[in-house]
């Protein structure tokens, strides 16, 4: 007789388990924090004894390097840390309609050319929308194998019956487990059918891209519950009304997550960008206040952005502060340092912040960029066209040197801008070429005397 698996309803705060589910945890009593698990039933005991392992001396041993494989993707290689590791599990997230299946039929469409075989678990789309999607890419005869199916246990006898090199799950709120009784898509059925697929993909040596939708609001029903059993997760970003699309690496067992990949979206699907500063500032307005061009390090890669301000008179009480693509609590900071060491009036203006090309910025290093557009869109006086800027700003308007400034300045030289306004500590002894000169600012005041904004 086949024993049916035994489930609770555990709280994933302080780990009570009931056995039916509740809306409030009896123990803590935090709101909504019951999710259904499989648990082991305790009388039966393991028939065999439990592997132990024995210690041995760190030098005895050796370590082999994995095995890796190209994608065909290069922007997908180079974030994953050089290929797709055999045997490794990877959480494709990001919102619907970003990108993810386009990617991920494109990295299978590449591994099925090299005449590997691939398994696409369909659970969103039919097969016959698999194949519309393929023919877009040019794919249509590569050889994928799709399977329409959304139990765990189906996919994982399929994995054993082809024996796929790769298998991509599109995606894992669709699937569930035969386990449980809770509905397909809530958190206790994707960790459960994720972590099933997981142990088997792993003892198989079988490489797995799991594709999961990560809502609006930030709190998702799947990615965040999946973190800690795969290899790694990759974030698509970008928003849907722009083209250009980053893939980041947030955590890599067998890479740095330091790498970012740009694509761009078209007919034929996702094509990588060689040169993201120029895609960046492609449609940038000559000449228009509110301006300003900003040298950001995306991972270990320096990019080029446009950092666009717009200022304008307030008719509400409290003015609005909206930072797209930028940090809020640190925009805020930034206005007040301008309005207080500068004396640009803001408390009766509306600020609109922009990062062109749907980017998102969070290191301190947009300050100075911030600083200039916002000054630059108050006073209604443009910015030089060939200035590029970075620096962290301080609270009593000092200016902050920052990590790699000779990256940054050697991208702004490559993209053909003639000045690069920075921190005074990183100008110190800086030489990018002959054609590139360096402006150190210690303070904004030194900023606007040199953009002449005062
Ligand atoms: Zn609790």
């Amino acid at each position: 007789m086949k024993r049916a698996l035994k489930t609770a309803f555990v709280c994933q705060q302080c780990g009570h388990a009931a056995p039916r589910w509740l809306g409030q945890c009896p123990a803590c009593d935090a709101w909504g924090t019951l999710v259904e698990e499989a648990v082991a039933d305790a009388r039966i005991r393991p028939t065999t004894p439990i592997a132990s392992s024995a210690t041995q001396p760190l030098a005895t041993v050796t370590a082999t390097p994995e095995m890796r494989r190209s994608t065909g993707v290069g922007e997908l290689d180079r974030v994953l840390g050089g290929g797709l590791v055999q045997g490794s599990i990877v959480l494709l997230g990001g919102d619907p309609g970003i990108g993810k299946s386009t990617l991920a039929l494109q990295a299978c469409g590449a591994l099925a050319g090299q005449g590997l075989p691939v398994l696409y678990v369909a659970g969103e789309e039919s097969p016959e929308q698999v194949r519309l999607r393929a023919d877009r890419l040019g794919l249509g005869d590569s050889g994928i194998l799709v399977l329409p199916e959304t139990t765990a246990e189906s996919v994982i006898e399929q994995i054993e019956r082809v024996k796929p090199c790769a298998v991509v799950v599109d995606s894992i709120q669709t699937l569930h487990t035969t386990a449980l009784a809770s509905a397909p898509g809530s958190v206790g059925q994707v960790r459960e059918s994720a972590a099933l697929l997981v142990t088997r993909c792993k003892a198989s040596q079988t490489a797995c891209f799991l594709i999961g939708h990560v809502t609006k609001e930030g709190a998702l029903a799947g990615p965040r519950v999946l973190e800690h059993l795969v290899d790694t997760v990759l974030y698509f970003e970008g928003d849907g009304a722009h083209a250009l699309r980053v893939l980041r690496a947030v955590k890599n067992r067998f890479g740095s997550t330091n790498e970012v990949g740009v694509f761009e979206m078209g007919d034929r699907g996702l094509a990588e960008v060689g040169n993201p500063s120029a895609a960046f500032l492609a449609e940038r307005p000559a000449g228009a206040p509110g301006s300003a061009v900003l040298a950001t390090l995306e991972g270990s890669r320096p990019v080029l952005v446009e950092i666009q301000a717009l200022v304008s008179r307030s008719a509400l009480a409290m003015p609005r502060r909206t930072p797209i693509g930028l940090d809020l609590g640190r925009t805020a900071l930034l206005l007040a340092i301008l309005e207080k060491r500068c004396g640009v009036r803001l408390h009766d203006q509306d600020v609109f912040l922009n990062v062109a090309g749907g980017l998102r910025i969070d290191e301190p290093a947009a300050d100075l960029a911030v600083i200039a557009s916002v000054a630059s869109s108050a006073r209604g006086k443009a910015l030089p066209d060939d200035v590029v800027l970075w620096g962290e700003v301080g609270l009593t308007g000092e200016v902050r040197s920052v990590a790699r400034a000779d990256v940054r300045a050697r991208e702004a030289a490559r993209q053909g801008f003639a000045r690069c306004i920075l921190p005074a500590g990183n100008a110190r002894g800086l030489v990018v070429d002959d054609a590139t000169r360096v402006h150190g600012v210690a303070t904004v005041a030194d900023l606007f005397d040199v953009l002449r904004l005062s």
